[in-house]
């Protein structure tokens, strides 16, 4: 169980759930409510810390909840995580028992057939039980088999699913941490350009045409990275409307080219009202671009890579900064 609370806690965490979902002006739907509640239940410092840095720049809303949502409180765990490994290594001695079980009831099998001949009647029928249980074995341990092949491909879904983003099917920041936590462990001093890309006045977009058309153009667009970044890099869903890209082994003016190359494409798509035909207005992104220094931790190069599209976003939007291009 999550939450060990008492009635007297459960109710004190509550108002104070309602007062932080209230004094920012959200409602009290099962998935705000959630998050506040862990919020104010203070064990969850990642959380905290997110929420506290989205209050102080005033941006706290229900996309920002739902995605936290996501993160934090439907998906795994690392403690689950790592259950899911032990799991996963329990299974995999299963299969290979099952696989040697097999093998040895086969080589029994074939020497019984090869003795039964030289033995007396009563040798026979217990050759013939002892075949009848064989059987019955090799079903028990195909079934295993089976069974076991099964919880690995579920497995295999569920951790797939923990790291991608449900609304774009980009990968989360969940997937940012991890990947760039091996990148850095292994990567040496390999090149490796970070871009924060966030959509141009996109709360006045959802506000004119509602979110689910919003949501559209989320999945729109970040298929448009995918499709472009390809096999060069990986793209996240940092936030909201706002998009990690990371490129390795490239230098910094092709990083540069390619984030530009995605600005105007994205200024090219056009967007028609399915249910009234209206053109929506084109939309714009911005970007700010850096590279990594060897060994600094993500949460510096993100900042750095922000501090560049605050940059972007201060000199008109629809346009990308590269920090390492400036020097
Ligand atoms: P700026 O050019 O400065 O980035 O302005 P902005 O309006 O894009 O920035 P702001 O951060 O104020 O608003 C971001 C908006 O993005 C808030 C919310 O309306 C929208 N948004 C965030 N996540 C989602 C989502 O999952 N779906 C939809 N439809 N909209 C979202
Ligand atoms: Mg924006
Ligand atoms: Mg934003």
């Amino acid at each position: 169980m999550k939450y060990h609370d008492s009635h007297a806690d459960s109710r004190a965490k509550m108002q104070s759930a309602i007062q932080l979902l209230d004094t920012h002006n959200l409602t009290y739907t099962p998935v705000n409510y959630s998050v506040a509640y862990e919020y104010v239940s203070g064990e969850n410092p990642e959380l905290i810390q997110l929420i506290d840095d989205y209050i102080n720049v005033n941006k706290v809303d229900a996309f920002v909840l739902e995605s936290l949502y996501n993160e934090f409180i439907v998906n795994k765990t690392p403690q689950d995580e790592s259950n899911v490994y032990k799991l996963n290594g329990a299974i995999d001695s299963l299969h290979t028992s099952c696989e040697t079980s097999s093998e040895v009831l086969q080589a029994l099998d074939e020497s019984v057939q090869s003795t039964v001949d030289e033995h007396s009647t009563e040798t026979q029928r217990l050759v013939v039980e002892l075949k009848q249980s064989q059987a019955e074995m090799m079903a028990f341990v195909k079934e295993a088999q089976l069974q076991a092949h099964t919880i690995r491909n579920e497995l295999e879904s569920a951790k797939i699913e923990a790291i991608t983003d449900p609304l774009t099917q980009l990968l989360n920041r969940q997937a940012l941490n991890k990947m760039f936590d091996s990148y850095r462990s292994d990567s040496g001093d390999n090149e490796l350009s970070a871009a924060m890309v966030d959509i141009d006045y996109f709360k006045k977009f959802n506000d004119d045409y509602g979110h689910l058309i919003g949501d559209v153009i989320l999945r729109r667009i970040a298929k448009l990275f995918r499709d472009v970044i390809d096999t060069s890099g990986e793209v996240f869903r940092y936030g909201g409307e706002e998009f990690v890209i990371l490129i390795p082994n490239i230098e910094p003016s092709e990083a540069y080219r390619i984030l530009d190359d995605i600005r105007t494409r994205v200024e090219k798509l056009r967007f028609v009202s399915a249910k009234t035909k209206e053109r929506l207005p084109k939309l714009t992104i911005s970007a700010g671009v850096t590279q990594y220094v060897y060994g600094e931790p993500l949460e510096s190069l993100i900042s750095r890579a922000d501090e560049a599209l605050y940059q972007a976003k201060r000199q008109g939007r629809n346009r990308i900064i590269d920090l390492a291009l400036q020097d």
